[in-house]
């Protein structure tokens, strides 16, 4: 079978070089399901056994590494002779099975077990980076530098840990082939498989001096800057993959991967929930009661708010799309919610507390019980004998007769107290005009 000219395995699977893996898995799956045993029409031994050699090297990233860079001298001695696999015995076994027994991952075990050695150059390890972030750059995304010290090859000795120009002994375990055969059991067969050499790597040399910048490992460890894309939107303890930009792999093993974990600082006024983000927003009583017009910070800056008259404390007024974007899709943004906190004052003039107590007084608010309390209802404005308003006159009659229901009560007290409401107004205006913070 060696002597035919292998076809490239790219094109056994139908694809172009560079196919993702998952291309890889999609397109054997879809052939090896055609060439299967069970299948009459299209059934084929010899396709299917050169289509699982194919995708058993190109669903190896090691393997497929050195087939993308050597072709089929890269790969050499490193598939299994699938000429020996008994095509008969997958007849009436579904087609998971079959990628089971020749792919899955009992089988992988059983290759780099026995004596800790491993089949061919293995990909190096997956770094990891902690990226502190400023809350507004989570929010907006950012893009940094980052200096990260990872494995590569020795410049010296080009990986190959050995002095340049020394000699190289020949590999006592495999004798200078490079692979060696271990005999694996799988479900349907048992078979000799050929792997690299665990004590050359599949050099089949020995190294005689040692290369004395990386000690004879080949590798040494060096600071690389990457730039770090935070896209808009993430948030606290998310991971952005920087693929290949972890440790080399030993003796031509490909890169790992980097991985940047974020760690978004807390922000003094914003506090994030999922999209939407909440502040905490005082504002004086009389702001409360008049309605006004405040700046609030947002992330994008102090912005106009319109508190509406009669606010309430702990209300909450919301700034549509002012939030954080949405990380797939940063056109769609999160609220902003404000906290409306309504603040008493602590400390009054003397000015003021005559304004408030002028308040108080045309309000009919009463700042102190006088007697004790006979009446349940109406207590305050049934004793005060000296009004002569409209307003007290509708109280007698609510005390008098008990049959007054309190919605007419309301409305005749709405349309009565219209008046009253006016003057309240102006006092409230000099009010405002006494506490606005003046800057
Ligand atoms: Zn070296
Ligand atoms: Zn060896």
């Amino acid at each position: 079978m060696e002597t035919m000219a292998k076809r490239d395995y790219y094109e056994v699977l139908g694809l172009a070089r560079g196919a993702s893996s998952d291309e890889i898995k999609k397109s054997f799956r879809n052939r090896a399901r055609q060439l299967h045993p069970d299948n009459k029409e299209s059934g084929d031994e010899a396709a299917f056994k050169e289509l699982a050699e194919a995708y058993e090297v190109l669903s190896d990233e090691q393997k497929k590494a050195s087939y993308d860079r050597y072709g089929h001298e890269g790969v050499k001695g490193s598939t299994r002779d699938f000429d020996n696999v008994d095509f008969s015995s997958f007849q009436g076994f579904g087609m998971e099975d079959i990628i089971d027994a020749l792919f899955g991952g009992g089988m992988r075990g059983g290759f780099s077990s026995g004596g800790g050695g491993r089949s061919g150059p293995r990909q190096g390890a997956h770094l990891r980076y902690d990226l502190d972030l400023e809350f507004l750059d989570s929010v907006f995304g950012l893009e940094k530098k980052i200096t990260v010290k990872r494995l590569e090859d020795c410049t010296t000795c080009e990986g190959s840990g050995a002095t340049p120009g020394s000699n190289l002994s020949t590999c006592n375990t495999c004798q200078g082939q490079g692979q060696v055969k271990q005999l694996v059991n799988m479900l349907f067969m048992q078979s000799y498989q050929i792997i690299a050499c665990p004590d050359c790597s599949g050099s089949g040399k020995k190294i005689e001096k040692p290369c004395k910048d990386c000690k004879g490992a080949g590798q040494t460890r060096k600071s690389r800057e990457f730039d770090v894309k935070v896209p808009a939107g993430v948030k606290d303890g998310d991971r952005l993959k920087l693929q290949g930009a972890g440790d080399k792999g030993p003796r031509g093993g490909v890169y790992g991967d980097l991985f940047v974990v974020l760690n978004v600082k807390d922000h003094p006024e914003f506090v994030r929930d999922g999209f939407t983000i909440h502040v905490k927003q005082p504002i004086s009583f009389s702001m409360a009661a008049l309605g006004a017009e405040i700046l609030v910070p947002t992330v994008e800056g102090a912005k106009v708010l319109k508190v509406p008259a009669g606010t309430q404390s702990s209300s909450q007024l919301v700034m549509r799309d002012l939030g954080v974007p949405h990380l797939n899709n940063p056109s769609r943004r999160g609220d902003h919610v404000v906290h409306v906190v309504v603040e008493t004052p602590t400390k009054l003039s003397g000015e003021e507390r005559k304004l408030l107590e002028q308040l108080a007084e045309i309000r009919h608010e009463k700042l102190k019980v006088s007697a004790p309390v006979p009446d349940k209802t109406e207590t305050a404005s049934a004793k005060d004998a000296s009004s002569h308003s409209e307003h007290k006159e509708e109280h007698k009659k609510d005390s008098s007769t008990s049959t007054s229901n309190s919605s007419k009560k309301k409305k005749s007290q709405e349309k009565d107290s219209e008046p009253a409401e006016a003057e309240d107004k102006g006092i409230l205006d000099k009010i405002v005009d006494v506490f606005r913070h003046k800057d």
